[in-house]
């Protein structure tokens, strides 16, 4: 599939659910309103159009949420999405199938997850400070997150540790967080906050630019231009002092949109062809509508005829509207 910019979309992000056992501050409020569950679409639905992205040319898929591993029975999505992996050729077929979590349930799921074809996961974790933790995700416990992780790894699952830079909250962790990633053998990815719905507390309060964190990593390590890609839109770098890796997911202060390869599917079947911006397509009617495989396609095939340039994210201090009202946990992070 080409978009309108030549851009080749390959990449499907799938948000299993709203719902979430965290309240992390830059993602919700404590009091976030969910979804009714008739609105939700079954794990049957998501598959199925997961089927039409993937014979569509989709050869990566992520499931997100929300937190994708609270959501009742996800392991048969993940069962069904693992044995379309393999098949890969120039024609077609799953490569990758992986999700992003925040590991509270990974005790349970790690096995479950690898045995299912998943060879890689991304886990957030801001801090680890284990107050910092509480008072970020506001009902997290560092402890869990942590024995998620290591389960992760001794799954044999490949795990990168993403973080999103907090102003005065986590911003003197990063030499620590980069030291234990290296020193664990995960990959650790910095994001900036986005402005994507309404929490508790201002935004601009929140944000802190990572061209200033970059430059104090450099005080104390060896951060080596690397062409390490992950088909997303981290910029990565080697660090020469432990062999691992850094990204920083910079939307703010720098726009990634000319190589987006991605589009975004809720839970309730909405796709969203870009992270910032309103247009999207909702194939809920037409799943419970009867429609047959070639009318999903080529609803697929017209959404992405629309998707946008870019997104226009800012954060203004003058106005503290968020610029996307949905918050990352319907869309997916
Ligand atoms: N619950 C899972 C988790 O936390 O990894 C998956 C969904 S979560 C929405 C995905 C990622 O989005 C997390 O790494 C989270 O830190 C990040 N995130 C949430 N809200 C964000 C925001 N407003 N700006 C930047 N990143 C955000
Ligand atoms: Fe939940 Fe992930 Fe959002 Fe935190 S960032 S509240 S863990 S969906």
């Amino acid at each position: 599939m080409i978009d309108p910019f030549g851009r080749s979309i390959t990449y499907l992000r799938v948000s299993v659910t709203d719902r979430c056992d965290l309240r992390c501050v830059y993602c919700m409020s404590e009091d976030m309103t969910f979804l009714p569950k008739p609105d939700v679409l079954t794990l049957e639905e998501l598959d199925r159009l997961c089927a039409a992205f993937i014979r569509l040319g989709t050869d990566k898929i992520r499931i997100t949420g929300g937190e994708p591993l609270v959501r009742r029975e996800v392991m048969t999505l993940f069962r069904s999405l693992g044995a379309r992996l393999g098949n890969h050729t120039a024609n077609g077929g799953l490569r990758e199938l992986t999700l992003t979590t925040n590991g509270s349930q990974l005790t349970r799921f790690a096995g479950d997850l690898a045995a299912a074809g998943v060879g890689r996961v991304n886990v957030s974790l801001d801090t680890l400070d284990p107050a910092v933790f509480a008072s970020i995700t506001r009902w997290g416990k560092l402890e869990k997150t942590l024995d998620g992780i290591f389960a992760a790894k001794a799954a044999g699952l490949a795990v990168k540790i993403n973080a999103v830079a907090l102003k005065g909250v986590n911003e003197h962790e990063f030499d620590r967080l980069l030291a234990w990633c290296g020193e664990h053998g995960f990959d650790l990815c910095l994001i900036e906050t986005m402005p994507l719905g309404d929490i508790e507390g201002q935004r601009s309060d929140q944000y802190l630019p990572l061209s200033q964190v970059r430059a104090r990593l450099r005080k104390n390590w060896r951060l080596e231009d690397t062409d390490y890609q992950t088909g997303g839109p981290a910029r990565y770098f080697t660090v020469a002092e432990t062999g691992g890796r850094i990204g920083f997911i910079t939307p703010m202060t720098h726009n990634f949109c000319e190589s987006c390869n991605r589009v975004r599917l809720t839970c309730t079947g909405t796709l969203y062809m870009c992270l910032g911006q309103d247009d999207a397509a909702d194939f809920r009617p037409l799943l419970r509508g009867g429609a047959s495989d070639d009318e999903i396609d080529a609803a697929i095939v017209s959404a992405i005829g629309r998707k946008p340039k870019g997104h226009d994210f800012v954060i203004d201090r003058r106005d503290e509207a968020p610029s996307v009202s949905r918050h990352m946990s319907v869309t997916g992070g």
